[in-house]
């Protein structure tokens, strides 16, 4: 069992004494926390937090990594808060363990292959700190090296999740020792038996493997000699798993694998010219198989790995792997990004190791340029994934999706009818707005309701391509298929004031001319340019009509017939009916007010009165006569203003004669000029033009009243 002791003697080596102190410390709060907690060997738990301490060690990472690998499950499993920690071991620690707390509660669960890649980018994204995943990693070395103990579904449970999420992020952080151990572990408990017969025929062979080893060394090392290149030859046993691996790939077996030794030259020069010799100096000794070699110098691996790779036909016919590199690639392939996160004496990254910050940035493709090497730790996060975020569905898949998507984005990318119903979303089981922007690690659950549609509104916050795209083109059909509605009855309309059928001549050949003036294909182009507005009913039916007529247009075009048929608010274009009709916002118009209608986009007829200022800034071509048609009454608001000499009583007076016609005040404000005049502004619900006279007519027959007026909105 590892002792406090242990670690102390190991970092003394490379820690200053204060820091060797703060271990000291934080191995005596894990002690007094994790107290009388037992892991499933039987062994204090305190154990484990030690052994991963004892790995980062051995990694020779800094002061504040080791400290959290000591109390990396304190706030999740004792009482102790990320408050105490601060408190004890500064920011620094709190934040990494904090990470910890978080990135912990990511597991794959069951889900699929398929999800792994997802799985392992919202825990890089998770692990705001490089750090945060090196403690993480040595976890979960301890936690394999120990499954023994765990029941034997959990053993599979956790194999798989180590083979999937941990072996690869080991594998992307370049760390290969790691890697290494945690697939052969999880293949052990995957499939025991065939881990055992591997491990059984390596033993077996290994006497002789080991002679073979030494003399194919004794071999490369002459040569090399011989040529003045100096360096180490290694020979090694490839791990279990590459070798399963392979016999599962290439369909061979056991004994077909020949080469479970791989070699490896490492040269003491740093020169990758070095490493091009040595390559030509082997294939010079024996011949290479072609299509086997791999130039990782000029083109390294997505993780920086660098070497030459060649398979060779060796000694007694059989294939031989071999591996050249110079010590600073080998450090790299072992150690990946932890070698350049050990600790430099007595400080953590500055601002001299730019040559290391630069590799490290190029390996986790940091895109900004940061200057201070501090910034650039606590930037790790947004260097890693900047514009991703992970969300879980509520089946524990994790969907990545740009930065500042929200719960729409979401519904979009699960199936176009969920975006299209969307009526509210649940994050991590409470109700969000929908413009809420989702978070990584949030649970993310849509509300749906069968029959409602998207809204144009969620164009303004929605970022995913897909559903911008689905919006749009609902809002698109839908505008299509209210302006078709409203630019056949408006063209009908039109047509029947000239005593001319639209539905007839629309099929005449004539409309040929009609089509090519406005590029358009077909009568339903033509339907939908007029409910658009952008084409004249007017110019349309000029086509169709004799020379003289076409001078008289205006004059019947001015000529108002009474609305027999209505549409239900009151307003009716002649023979039209259930057009969308909306007043407009600027002026209220009162039945009997001369009013004018106006096309708005997709949304139907908007009315204004006739002489409201916006009118004249509309575009002509799209305004049509509409008139009032009142089947039931209803109130319309009306505003008014009363100048009056101000007495005493005077707004009482004239709110009896307003409410004296059975007429409503919904709002009333009283301001006194400085000549002594009350300015009274009243809204008030009428009936009609009629009606709102009355009231005009009672309020001027007050004494004190000078002056009445109606209203318009600015
Ligand atoms: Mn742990």
């Amino acid at each position: 069992m590892l002792r406090i002791n242990d670690i102390l003697d190991k970092v003394q080596s490379y820690l200053s004494p204060s820091e060797v102190e703060m271990i000291e410390k934080a191995y005596i709060f894990s002690a007094s926390v994790h107290q009388e907690q037992i892991r499933l060997s039987g062994e204090p738990y305190l154990t484990h937090p030690m052994e991963v301490c004892g790995i980062l060690a051995q990694m020779k990472l800094d002061a504040a990594t080791l400290v959290t690998g000591l109390l990396h499950d304190t706030v999740e499993d004792t009482l102790a808060t990320t408050e105490q920690i601060e408190d004890a071991f500064g920011k620094d620690v709190a934040f990494l363990v904090d990470g910890l707390t978080k990135i912990s509660k990511i597991t794959l669960g069951n889900q699929e292959e398929r999800q792994a890649e997802n799985f392992r980018k919202m825990i890089l994204a998770m692990s705001s700190d490089i750090r945060i995943l090196l403690v993480r990693l040595a976890d979960r070395i301890h936690n394999m090296r120990t499954l023994e103990f765990q029941s034997p579904e959990r053993q599979i449970y956790i194999s798989k999740e180590s083979l999937e999420l941990y072996a690869p992020l080991a594998n992307r952080l370049g760390i290969n020792w790691m890697k290494m151990e945690l697939e052969d572990l999880s293949f052990r408990y995957l499939d025991f038996e065939a881990y055992n017969d591997l491990a059984r025929r390596v033993v077996k062979k290994k006497e002789k493997r080991e002679e073979y080893t030494q003399e194919v060394n004794g071999i490369i090392s002459r040569e090399l000699d011989r040529f003045g290149i100096k360096g180490e030859v290694e020979g090694r046993a490839k791990h279990f798993y590459s070798i399963y691996q392979k016999m599962k790939e290439q369909h061979i077996d056991f004994d077909e694998v020949y080469d479970l030794t791989a070699f490896r030259i490492i040269l003491d020069s740093d020169k990758e010219k070095d490493c091009y010799e040595a390559l030509s100096i082997v294939h010079a000794l024996w011949k290479p198989v072609p299509g086997r070699f791999k130039d990782y110098i000029a083109m390294p691996k997505a993780n920086r790995y660098k070497s030459l790779h060649t398979t060779v036909i060796g000694p007694y016919g059989e294939r031989v792997e071999i591996q050249i590199r110079t010590r600073a690639m080998h450090e790299w392939a072992e150690e990946g990004i932890a070698a350049h996160w050990r600790y430099k004496e007595g400080r953590a990254l500055s601002s001299d190791d730019g040559d290391q910050i630069k590799k490290l940035r190029d390996l986790l493709d940091v895109q900004q340029e940061i200057e201070n090497p501090r910034e650039f730790m606590s930037n790790l996060k947004v260097a890693l994934f900047p514009e991703e975020v992970y969300v879980f569905t509520p089946n524990g898949d994790v969907r990545a999706f740009p930065k500042g998507a929200t719960p729409i984005d979401f519904a979009y990318s699960i199936h176009s009818d969920i975006g299209n119903q969307c009526i509210g979303a649940k994050v991590n089981r409470s109700i969000v707005p929908l413009k809420y922007q989702l978070k990584n690690g949030d649970t993310v659950e849509i509300i749906t309701q069968a029959g409602h549609h998207p809204s144009k509104d969620w164009l303004k916050f929605v970022v995913t391509s897909r559903a911008i795209a689905k919006i749009r083109n609902w809002v698109k059909t839908e505008e299509r298929k209210r302006s078709l509605v409203l630019g056949r009855d408006l063209l009908e309309k039109e047509f029947k004031k000239h005593h001319l059928k639209f539905g007839q001549i629309a099929k005449s050949s004539k409309m040929a001319e009609i089509y090519t003036e406005y590029h358009i294909d077909s009568l339903d182009d033509l339907m939908a340019g007029v409910g658009y507005g952008k084409v004249s009913p007017k110019h349309v039916v000029h086509h169709f009509l004799p020379e003289e007529e076409t001078k008289k247009e205006t004059t019947v075009a001015g000529t108002r017939k009474k609305g027999a048929e209505t549409a239900p608010v009151g307003v009716s274009l002649t023979g039209i009916e259930d057009i969308m009709v909306r007043f407009g916002k600027c002026c209220d118009p009162l039945p009997g007010d001369e009013i004018t209608g106006y096309i708005s986009r997709g949304r139907g007829i908007t009315v204004h009165t006739a002489n409201c200022a916006h009118i004249r800034e509309m575009d002509p071509d799209r305004l049509v006569d509409v008139q009032w048609d009142i089947r039931e009454k209803r109130e319309y608001p009306v505003q008014m203003r009363v100048v009056g000499n101000d007495k005493k009583g005077l707004l009482a007076d004239i709110s009896s004669a307003i409410t004296s016609v059975d007429v409503n005040i919904t709002h009333a404000e009283i301001n006194i000029s400085q000549d002594g005049e009350a300015v009274c502004d009243f809204a008030v619900n009428v009936n009609d033009l009629h009606q709102f006279n009355k009231v005009i007519v009672a309020v001027k027959k007050v004494r004190e009243v000078v002056s009445v007026e109606r209203l318009w909105r600015p």
